[in-house]
């Protein structure tokens, strides 16, 4: 992180100057010093008149709402900055609208409980609060920015944790929804301390962004919280190297000496981070602050989204730069969300190129391909069949096939006093 420049010392944007640090580093502060309009920043954009026009139409439709933080991390002069593409609006959120659905992922037909999502047998996920610290352009929940920071009823919330209570499959609860972490300290204790009290639930988990959006909500009182209740994992959403600071990477670490453990949910963004390099940097640096990459999400087909949704085949390529080529835990899991309430379903490149009753042809991230003998099989050649290609590998004949030009062999050729071949 030494390369970053530090947040709180970026002057570019007018509202942080004359700003004391113990107000910046006051999530409250952060919260009501939102920017909720182009119109606030447009100076120091750069915009011409009918860009400016296109991004306030787009507000009518789907609000803004940046945390002065965050927008600190971005080059407000740079139109293509990963941060900015994550945070203002863009005509496409209007143009290419008929593309998405409000709703893709069906949430709505599995819950049994208004706003409670039960899809998969032993977890549920419950929305406890449609507000945000900010609202991501990229957003799947976009349908529900409408109802002005609308909290969900106490009423409502005990309803949902009544049906985790008579439902004892489910061993663990997501609070999701919004942003749980923008509810009041104590309100969200209610929550954790009555889902505790639940013998059936194992583990609680917490959505939030809050570690990327507005570092400093992560503070003490509500650390001590999340001890209080735990074992709680909390998922967040690193998208971009560049939202790695010295400020995230410390309530990160505030987390993790209370116990919770964290992990990293991607969304893949087109014009954002879908390459593999950006990724891999991305990863890496989340290892570095102790967060596990843990998916990586195709962007969803919601209203609103489609100019952010980058191709299958590019979730593919990227996961193909890095399983064996880094750190195995660094690698996320690359995942899309069925339509029609199918869920999660991990996508990778194969590595299961062929298969007989006696083995298993796999290739690896060389691309070498290589014979796997299943239990108990002994392999032989088979004399009067093939021996090129797949199928001689099938037919006992050879044991791998090797491209010639392998890092590794090119090594191990180096290594040998008299090299082979
Ligand atoms: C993502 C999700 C979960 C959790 O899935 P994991 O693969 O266990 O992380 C649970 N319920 C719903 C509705 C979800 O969308
Ligand atoms: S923090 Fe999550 S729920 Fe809130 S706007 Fe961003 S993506 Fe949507």
């Amino acid at each position: 992180m030494g390369e970053q420049e530090i947040p709180g010392s970026i002057q570019a944007l007018p509202l942080k100057q004359g700003v004391e640090h113990n107000e910046w580093s006051n999530w409250k502060w952060q919260m009501r010093n939102r920017i909720s309009s182009v119109s606030e920043i447009k100076d120091s954009l750069n915009l011409n008149s009918k860009q400016l026009a296109e991004m306030m139409l787009v507000e009518d439709r789907f609000r803004t709402a940046i945390t002065p933080y965050y927008l600190s991390l971005a080059n407000l002069e740079d139109p293509n900055d990963p941060i900015l593409k994550q945070a203002l609006p863009d005509i496409r959120e209007l143009e290419m609208a008929d593309f998405g659905e409000a709703d893709p992922l069906s949430e709505e037909d599995d819950m049994p409980v208004d706003g409670l999502t039960h899809r998969y047998d032993d977890r549920s996920l419950l929305v406890v609060t449609n507000a945000c610290a900010m609202l991501c352009r990229h957003c799947t929940r976009k349908r529900i920015w409408n109802s002005v920071d609308a909290a969900v009823s106490s009423d409502n919330i005990d309803k949902m944790i009544a049906y985790i209570a008579r439902t004892p499959i489910i061993r663990d609860v997501i609070v999701s929804g919004g942003d749980p972490f923008t509810l009041p300290t104590q309100r969200l204790a209610e929550i954790l301390s009555k889902l505790r009290a639940i013998p059936h639930v194992e583990i609680i988990r917490i959505g939030t962004r809050t570690p990327v959006t507005v570092p400093m909500r992560i503070d003490n009182e509500l650390c001590e919280t999340l001890d209080r209740y735990g074992p709680i994992w909390v998922n967040t959403q690193f998208n971009h190297p560049n939202e790695i600071t010295d400020d995230s990477a410390a309530a990160v670490d505030r987390l993790i000496r209370h116990g919770v453990c964290v992990n990293n949910q991607s969304v893949l963004l087109k014009g954002i981070n879908d390459d593999p390099e950006t990724i891999k940097v991305l990863c890496r640096k989340l290892v570095r602050i102790k967060v596990r990459p843990y998916y990586l999400f195709q962007c969803d087909q919601v209203e609103g989204v489609e100019h952010f949704r980058a191709r299958v085949s590019k979730g593919v390529e990227i996961m193909e730069s890095l399983r064996g080529h880094t750190t195995g835990f660094s690698i996320p899991t690359f995942v899309v969300d069925g339509p029609e309430g199918t869920g999660k379903i991990p996508i990778m490149p194969n590595y299961l190129i062929s298969q007989s009753e006696k083995m298993s042809v796999l290739r690896n991230y060389e691309g070498i391909i290589v014979g796997y003998r299943e239990a108990g099989e002994r392999i032989t050649p088979q004399e009067n069949r093939t021996s090129s290609g797949v199928a001689s590998i099938l037919a006992g004949k050879r044991s791998c096939l090797v491209p010639t030009e392998t890092k590794r062999m090119i090594r191990r050729n180096r290594n040998e006093a008299c090299p082979r071949m």
